[in-house]
């Protein structure tokens, strides 16, 4: 395997030397039950894959990028009673988040971009506390956010469902079981209005909602699907990089 210099992990210091990065990319993932069907680490897989095809698009146009490797836990605080679900509490992230701001920031990294790719986590307030002291800009997307998930998949979910299916028997087929060996990720309804409405929030008691920890029906799932949607994810948030990249951070406004 020949090193990509936009992959931290396979580079050696002769490159970064020689290289003047400026964005460095950490994808943060979570270890968790996809449904019966899907492997516990989907998240990792899916946000390397989509850090990786989106700087290598961005570093083709110019851009130095750097993906840093992942985090591999993400908050999974209403899943702690799913066997083998690894939990990282919001503080401890914050305080994962800081040291590696703290690193790159001595080291002249202009700028973070915190790729996240599980629902639970959320980057926002961490990122208000941390900018205020911290010269790097610092930025969070999370990827299955891009774009409109209709235009690509027919049943709506948000876990182990027909997205994230497709993205894996796109990505590492060999790890997806048959689709008749999935559950049908069914998820019973809140009570409230409020909640149903969805402009009051409650983490989700994630065994009382689902019995096979998906949310959403695979059934439909097609590897086509994934590779149509991962390409359109990927150019989008290369185009991001790009324009993160060059601009000039005390003039981000006009
Ligand atoms: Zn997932």
């Amino acid at each position: 395997m020949k090193p990509r210099p936009y992959i931290l992990k396979e580079i050696n210091f002769k490159t970064v030397k020689e290289t003047n990065y400026n964005v460095a990319i950490l994808p943060w993932a979570a270890t968790e039950a996809h449904n019966l069907h899907l492997p516990y680490g989907t998240d990792i897989y899916e946000s390397d894959v989509i850090a990786e095809q989106s700087a290598k698009i961005a570093w083709e146009k110019g851009a130095k990028v750097v993906v840093l490797p992942a985090i591999p836990y993400g908050v999974n605080t209403q899943q702690m009673d799913i066997k083998l679900t690894i939990n990282m509490n919001p503080s401890t992230q914050a305080l994962v988040l800081s040291d590696v701001v703290e690193s790159l920031q001595k080291q002249g990294i202009e700028k973070l971009v915190v790729l996240n790719g599980h629902g639970g986590n959320n980057f926002k307030q961490i990122i208000r506390e941390l900018q205020k002291d911290s010269k790097i800009f610092i930025t969070t997307l999370a990827w299955y956010e891009v774009g409109n998930y209709d235009d690509f998949f027919e049943i709506r979910g948000d876990h182990a469902h027909e997205m994230e299916t497709s993205f894996m028997l796109h990505s590492f087929p060999e790890l997806v079981l048959p689709l008749d060996e999935a559950g049908v990720g069914e998820a019973k309804n809140i009570k409230i209005k409020g909640f149903k409405e969805k402009w009051a929030w409650a983490p989700r008691e994630w065994t009382k909602v689902t019995t096979d920890t998906g949310i959403g029906n695979p059934k439909l799932a097609t590897a086509e699907k994934g590779k149509k949607y991962i390409s359109f994810i990927s150019a989008e948030i290369a185009q991001f990089l790009v324009e993160l990249s060059e601009i000039d951070v005390s003039k981000m406004y006009v």
